[in-house]
């Protein structure tokens, strides 16, 4: 299914533009037996991130969302479709031009551990970026990094040390550190918090957001924790089983959600006000195979609402007079 373009804010100008994202993994063909269907990760994707935004999204394990934020990096090859970064295709580039562009679109890993070299210096970590692109001579870059180290909360004195002598949430703080060194417009936060201590995720979302105000990077912000997305987002967009079914900001999309799997998801987020009564609404069943996703609406077969029709045709992504400012996109025939 192609999507209708989901923009930006109309008083920014885009930096990303996703159009019709496809990524389709083959499965391969056991002996004599019939071909199988490929698994459609992410199918139909589009979307955009204005200079300086953050965009959520958001999903249950397995529905695209880590699979769109690699594929606008070019970390998975997409199957088709069209990113531009700047007005810019990336997906035509040459490896060796990507790799250029590679300065401008950072990412932050969800293990920090998993993400740096045991063998390198938290200060080599920090300047291995600069180093690979000739960037500063080796006293700039050593100014440079202790200058990111204190960007980020980190001593500099601590540069000489090793990943492992970090704790988790200073070993994040390191990947951030290094996903800064380039000054890049873009950095993909790939759950970012969701392998921290609860107590040290405010710390690093806060420095997250502090960094956006300063430097003035968008953030592409792939997460299941939806007070985490509640709090950094500027809008979210919602994803099931490779599409995406609604996206309005932030303010919006948790006060007045209208997808019903959206509303559904919203309902366990905890409220802090114990007098409010949230009505809690449980998912039914498991999330079909994206190998053979249902007919019609991909919801369909756990969708509260559904009717005849959603087994039939696909509900397009489209806008919706929200009355505001904002506005909201919502793939749903009935909402
Ligand atoms: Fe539910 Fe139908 Fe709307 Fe899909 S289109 S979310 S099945 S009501």
């Amino acid at each position: 299914m192609s999507e209708s373009p989901v923009t930006a804010p109309a008083t920014t100008v885009p930096l990303l533009q996703v159009r019709d994202l496809k990524k389709h993994y083959s499965v391969p063909r056991r002996w004599l037996a019939a071909p199988r269907p490929p698994i459609q990760a992410v199918d139909g994707v589009s979307f955009e991130v204005a200079r300086g935004e953050t965009l959520s999204l958001v999903g249950e394990s397995g529905c695209g969302k880590t699979t769109t934020a690699k594929s606008v990096l070019r970390l998975v090859q997409p199957t088709s479709g069209s990113v531009r970064l700047d007005g810019e295709e990336l997906l035509t580039l040459s490896a060796g031009e990507m790799r250029q562009r590679r300065r401008h679109l950072q990412i932050i890993f969800q293990d920090p551990y998993a993400s740096l070299n045991p063998r390198l210096s938290a200060g080599a970590t920090v300047a291995e970026p600069l180093r690979n692109f000739g960037l500063h001579n080796a006293a700039e870059r050593r100014e440079r990094v202790q200058w990111l180290f204190s960007k980020v909360g980190l001593r500099p004195e601590t540069a000489a040390k090793y990943p492992h002598e970090f704790s988790g949430g200073q070993r994040q703080r390191l990947g951030i550190a290094r996903a800064l060194a380039l000054n890049p417009k873009l950095i993909v936060c790939d759950e970012p918090v969701s392998a921290l201590d609860v107590s040290v995720q405010a710390q690093v979302v806060n420095l997250l957001m502090d960094l956006q105000a300063e430097f003035g990077m968008a953030y592409l912000f792939v997460a299941h924790d939806l007070a985490v997305v509640r709090h950094i987002s500027h809008r979210v967009a919602v994803m099931y089983l490779g599409h995406i079914v609604e996206v309005a900001d932030r303010d919006t999309l948790f006060s007045a959600p209208r997808h019903p799997y959206t509303e559904i998801l919203l309902s366990a987020v905890p409220v802090p006000n114990p007098r409010k009564r949230v009505k809690r609404m449980l998912l039914q069943g498991d999330p079909p195979s994206p190998a053979n996703p249902p007919p019609g609406c991909r919801f369909h077969t756990r969708c509260p609402l559904a009717q005849p029709v959603c087994r039939e045709q696909v509900p397009r992504l489209s806008e919706r007079p929200d009355g505001g400012a904002s506005v909201h996109w919502v793939a749903c025939h009935f909402r």
